[in-house]
């Protein structure tokens, strides 16, 4: 992700701190010094960094942490509060919904900063949490711009309103607003009649951007802005564009004053920290993150859990609410059940597994667990292609050995094996997990039901 190698650096800064017991001045200071090119490093930009690194400092040296019991710890404790404020603690929200419909968002950004696909991300989740989303295609520049978001719409099951057909492929480059097919700002205006007649409760309008800023660009999402007056104008960035980023949030700041920030691309492998400058530089919330190509690879922005994520101390709220909203509630309850009348087979297991596998990259999700970050290299390792091998043996078995797992002796195994290709030790290796999922899961649905198990997982 976007912040590993930074989350590696500032982990290496406070191992050293970790090994001693009272800390002296030298020592805060060699260890802002790390924190401080961590930061340079990974392009967060250097104002951020003087204002940052000097908060920490004053603070380190203070009484907090010299009466401290854990210095150490203290100090980890302070550079996540300061990175929460960085990350826009204070101004953060959510998102400002009209009071009487429609909602009108507007996105904003450069050309591939993400905002066509986040217009889809973003109806879907609305579309998710009981709205009626409208999208709307006032890109008319970019060539294919108008197809794609009618793709995205599509995909998110949410219905695009795209009168003009906007530049085609085949066009050598982007063109300028002057040669453009059609009037965006004409279509925006339309999409508010076309929302209030047919009682879409959003509208999301999807802008043109450049490659660069230019005055051109900024005049014309300003003229959509101020036909629109937007609930919200949403500056979208790509966190792997360097140290651009500031300035470009700077002119979009500027030029059409957009009300809050959205992440793109936190899935990148890029240095991320100039996205981490753009809520301290502009003093704007940042509301979302979007965090890979998928509609659903998108979460809502807190800046307490991302500054925790970043210093790898995990994400557990984060984690919780994906695996809640992931997992098949009805599907968990019949589980439990099953599993309380004792007739939870290896059938329901491979349900469970798909249920796992739904949750999508796991890598992502686990290194949310605290103290996960240093054990990066094993979670590289983790074999989604276990899953399928697991599956395989499953599906190679008869309904009633699935139901009954009991009943597969010797024999059986060996079929079993060799149905699925594979060995018989490995039949064993799954049917031992499985009775140690089940007891597991037993234990669980005893307990909380939020959290139905996760049986598989090594
Ligand atoms: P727009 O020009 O601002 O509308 O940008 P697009 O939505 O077309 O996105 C540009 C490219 O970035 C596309 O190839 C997207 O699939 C990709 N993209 C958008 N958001 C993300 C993201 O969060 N992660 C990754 N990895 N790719 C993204």
């Amino acid at each position: 992700a976007a912040f590993t190698s930074l989350t590696d650096r500032l982990s290496g800064a406070f191992k050293h701190l970790r090994s001693k017991g009272k800390l002296t001045p030298a020592d805060i200071d060699a260890t802002i010094r790390e924190i401080r090119r961590a930061l340079l490093d990974a392009d967060v930009a250097l104002d951020v960094v003087r204002s940052f690194t000097g908060e920490v400092r004053e603070r380190a040296l203070g009484e907090e942490v010299s009466k401290a019991l854990n210095p150490a710890q203290q100090i980890v404790s302070i550079v996540n509060e300061e990175l929460t404020k960085v990350l826009g603690a204070g101004v953060d929200r959510p998102l400002n919904f009209a009071k009487k419909p429609p909602t009108i968002i507007m996105l904003a950004g450069l050309q591939g900063a993400g905002k066509t696909t986040l217009a889809g991300k973003l109806g879907y989740w609305l579309k998710d949490t009981g709205h009626t989303p409208l999208l709307v295609a006032a890109d008319l520049q970019r060539p294919n711009a108008v197809t794609q978001l009618q793709v995205v719409g599509e995909r998110a099951g949410v219905p695009v309103y795209a009168p003009e057909p906007g530049v085609q492929s085949g066009s050598s480059d982007v063109v300028s607003p002057g040669q453009s097919t059609g009037d965006p700002v004409k279509v925006a205006r339309e999409s508010l009649r076309v929302a209030q007649e047919k009682l879409y409760d959003t509208v999301i309008i999807d802008t043109a951007g450049r490659l660069g800023v230019d005055q051109e660009l900024m005049t014309q999402a300003r003229n959509i802005r101020d036909a629109v007056q937007p609930n919200e104008i949403l500056f979208v960035i790509d966190a792997m564009i360097g140290q651009d980023a500031v300035q470009t949030a700077k002119a979009f700041d500027e030029g059409v004053d957009f009300t809050g920030v959205v992440l793109s691309k936190l899935d990148g492998d890029a240095r991320g920290g100039a996205a981490l400058s753009v809520a301290s530089v502009t003093g704007k919330p940042i509301l979302f993150a979007s965090t890979g190509e998928g509609l659903k690879d998108f979460e809502v922005f807190h800046p307490d859990r991302m500054a925790s994520r970043i210093l790898d101390m995990g994400d557990i709220l984060t984690l919780i609410e994906q695996a809640q909203k992931q997992f098949d509630e009805d599907e968990a309850r019949q589980a439990a059940e099953k599993l309380s009348e004792g007739s939870f087979g290896l059938d329901d297991f491979m349900a469970q597994l798909q249920q796992v596998r739904k949750l999508g990259s796991m890598k992502s999700l686990l290194g949310m667990i605290p103290g996960m970050a240093q054990h990066r290299k094993e979670l590289e390792q983790f074999d989604e292609k276990e899953i399928d091998r697991t599956e395989a043996i499953i599906n190679s078995m008869t309904p009633q050995e699935r139901h009954e797992p009991k009943i597969i002796n010797g024999s059986r195994r060996a079929r079993i094996a060799y149905g699925a290709g594979t060995t018989v030790s490995a039949v064993n290796g799954l049917l031992q997990r499985f009775e140690q999922a089940s007891k597991m899961m037993r234990r669980m649905s005893n307990g909380s039901r939020s959290m139905p198990g996760m049986p598989g997982m090594p």
